[in-house]
Order: C-alpha cells, then structure tokens, then sequence
C-alpha cells in the first residue's frame, strides 16, 4: 500500500508528493534519527563554533543516540550567524553551493545563508507538499508576490508552484495596478504574499471598483512571513472568496514551508522528517513538553550547506498533542501570532500587536490597516492605535465616532488591560507594505 493511502483529507485527493506526510510515526522517528546524527556529525567536522561549543560540554557526534540526546547539543541564535558572518557556519565546500539567501537584521550586516543543491531540493519538496496540503493543482495559476532575491519568499514559492506543476507568475512585489491587472486577465486562482500586502492588493481593488468575489477566480492565499491574526485571515475570506492558508518558515531554516495548516486549521503541520521542531522555555532553555507554550526551536535534518542545530527562532508557541483528523503524521504547532522580537513592554506589561489586531478587527467598521505608536510622556509609556475606518463611519457624527473610540478602546483593553488612544482615520491615510509591513513605531528608543 502506497503511504498516501493513509489519507483522509476533506474534499482535495492527495497529492502524490504528500506521501511522507502520512509516514508512519515508528519510521518517522527512526528516519529523524538517522539524519540527526548524520547532520551533527557533519557540522561537529566542519563547523569549528559548534564543535568548540560541543566539546566544552563534552558532547560529541556518537552520543547522540536516541532523539532526546538533541538536548546534549548547544543551541544556534541569530547573533551566531552575525557573528560568523558571512561564511563562518559553512559545513560544504564552496563547489557545492548553488545559491545565497540572506535575511536582513534590523541593525548592521544581514545573515547569509547558504543553499547546496541538496538543500534547494529539500526546500522545494517541503513547499510543495505545503501547497498540495492548501489543495492546490497543477491546474492551479500562482501569482508569487513576494519579493524575489536575497529573500527567500519569492524564489521559495516559485520552486514549489512549479514543481507542482502550476503555472507561476513570478510577479514579484509592487507594481500594484498590474498585479491587479495580471490577476484578473490571467485567471490567477492562487496568490503568495504577505497577508499586509494582500490587505493593500484587495484596498487597492475596491478602489477600482473590482469585485474580487465575482471578477476574480481567486481560489487559494498563501500567507506568511509576518504574523496575523484569525481576525485578518475572516476578513481577507470575506472580501474575497479566497481560502487563506498560513504558511510557516524562516530563511536560516530554509525559508517558507517548514509548515503549513491543512484543511483542518488545528495548527501548522511542520514537514517534520527535514525540520525538527522543539518547543523550550525561553528562560531555562529546558524542552517542554508538548501542549506547553514556549520559543519555538528548529534543526535541519538534512541540509547541507549551512545546517542548523537547535536554532532559537524567537517564535513562541505550542507543539499541539494529538493527532489530526487528516491523518497527517507530521506533528503540528499553533499558529505563530507572535514574535519575541515584536514585544513591547509597555507599562510592565507584555504586548504583542497581534492581540492589538485581534482587538481592532473585532469591531465592525473597523478596517485591517492600523499602525501602533508607543511613547513615554514623564515616567509613563503611552500607547496610541491608529486605525482606518469606512467612509462613512468616518463621515458619522461626533458622537457616534467617540462611542466608536470608545468600543475599540475597551475591546483592547480587554486582551492587553492597558488603555490605548484610539484615533480614527479615513482609508487609505495609513502606510501601506510593498512587502513586509512596520507596524510599530516606538518612540521611546529615540529619547
Ligand atoms: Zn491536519
């Protein structure tokens, strides 16, 4: 029997490359462990950080026995990358690299990850079973809106859509009008891109008076490389007709499709036989067990190039226990709305903007563009949202409007408990994402 038997998605047939998937969970593990300890035996020979590391713990390839022995190894942060930039990490000679990504910092010089052709492989087989799990076709036309270049978005998606046999549009980002354009001539039925520049797309749209459910035949939204909320996604489906599907990755893992949510949307299956996931307690750097929240930790189990032993992504989640009613065996996390990064203290207290989102898109009249600014006025940080609103709530009288602030105020202060200035705008007066959206300004850091 074919593995992809064990198959019992909703309504979409299984793709053949979905067969791992469905690996049984015994040989899933063995197949883990084996190129576990092939992967810290390779980087323990060439990787002169990670074997100094090791060896101070006396740690060495051959004592990975089991795949809890993961815990003997040191972990890899993002500093580690700075630090041995841009080469330092490298576990294969240079003739057998084929391509570069990079990730940008927010200070200084970027990260550089390198890709064998092995790793490309890996890379485009894990997104194509992550656009076959969304239910997309060879049939299927891909618009990828993600940046193409050093950014693994664009290149990521476009390898997957044709290696399932879509046909790509390798649009890239920007240009709206034409992508608007192309979409609509074309018959585009799947878009990749950032959900904020999905927001901006179907802002753009409505302003041009196209009705996306009834002009467009888009089928499929593939999401991911900044959080969003539950809200967001009910509102991009709502416009639009489209099914959005959360698509989980990061370029020092691979980039997009480490995971993805099935049609079930119990969480974010991770393709678990080339990227091992571990969920730890950011403080004591302990594993946790699965259910319990935490920093979301990778390791590559057969990249080549630039492996990564128990990368500390700054994701918290969860690992879900339990299996799924699709059958998949690949072990699931919930979805990734926050980032360690994307915190701010404000007033003692831990916010993400996330939670503010999930406020805002609460109400109705409220639209998805928004744009946080916390300041500190004598010993006290202050929190402002600025969110659009429709045409005509905004046109409404004084006194619904305050009734209005006052709503959205307390739908956040519900979920954060702090009290935020809400200011109204009419649409399209926010900054809009080209790519990646910055929706945060905190004036605090200049003081
Ligand atoms: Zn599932």
């Amino acid at each position: 029997m074919a593995l992809y038997e064990f198959a019992t998605d909703l309504d979409t047939p299984v793709h053949p490359v979905s067969a791992p998937d469905y690996m049984p969970v015994e040989q899933l593990r063995a197949l883990q462990l084996h190129r576990l300890q092939a992967t810290v035996k390779r980087v323990y020979e060439n990787v002169p950080l990670t074997r100094r590391r090791m060896d101070e713990r006396g740690v060495k390839p051959e004592h990975i026995k089991t795949l809890k022995d993961i815990a003997l190894l040191p972990f890899m942060k993002k500093v580690d990358l700075r630090d041995e930039y841009p080469l330092g990490l490298l576990a294969s000679p240079m003739n057998e690299i084929v391509r570069f990504h990079c990730s940008s910092g927010t200070t200084g010089k970027p990260i550089v990850l390198a890709n064998t052709e092995n790793d490309i492989h890996v890379w485009q087989q894990a997104t194509m079973r992550a656009l076959a799990m969304f239910g997309l076709r060879s049939s299927d036309i891909l618009q990828v809106s993600y940046g193409y270049g050093l950014f693994t978005g664009g290149l990521g998606l476009h390898y997957g859509g044709e290696g399932l046999g879509c046909a790509v549009l390798p649009t890239s980002g920007g240009n709206t009008d034409r992508q608007l354009m192309l979409m609509k001539d074309l018959g585009v039925t799947a878009i990749a891109c950032t959900p904020s520049y999905f927001l901006h797309l179907i802002d753009e749209g409505l302003k041009k008076g196209i009705d996306f459910k009834k002009e467009m035949k888009l089928k499929h939204g593939i999401f991911g490389a900044e959080p969003w909320t539950g809200e967001m996604r009910e509102m991009m489906e709502n416009v639009t007709g489209l099914c959005a599907h959360d698509i989980y990755g990061l370029t020092e893992i691979s980039g997009p499709g480490v995971a993805g949510d099935c049609p079930y949307r119990c969480g974010l299956h991770v393709f678990e036989d080339h990227f091992y996931p571990e969920v730890i307690d950011p403080d004591t750097l302990e594993p946790l067990p699965d259910g319990e929240a935490g920093e979301l930790v990778f390791t590559t189990l057969d990249r080549t190039g630039m492996p990564m032993l128990r990368y500390r992504t700054r994701d918290l989640t969860r690992i879900i226990p339990g299996t799924c009613k699709c059958g998949r065996t690949m072990r699931r996390i919930e979805r990734v709305s926050a980032r360690s990064d994307d915190m701010l203290i404000i007033r003692g207290v831990n916010v993400f903007p996330s939670q503010i989102e999930a406020g805002l898109l609460s109400i109705e009249s409220v639209l998805p563009h928004y744009h946080i600014v916390v300041d500190r006025q004598g010993d006290l940080d202050t929190l402002e949202v600025k969110v659009e609103v429709t045409q005509e709530t905004f046109s409404d009288d004084i006194k619904s409007l305050e009734a209005l602030r006052k709503r959205i105020s307390q739908a956040i202060q519900r979920i954060i408990n702090i009290n935020a200035k809400i200011t109204l705008v009419e649409p399209h007066t926010l900054p809009r994402s080209q790519g990646k959206i910055q929706r945060v300004t905190d004036l605090r850091k200049k003081q």
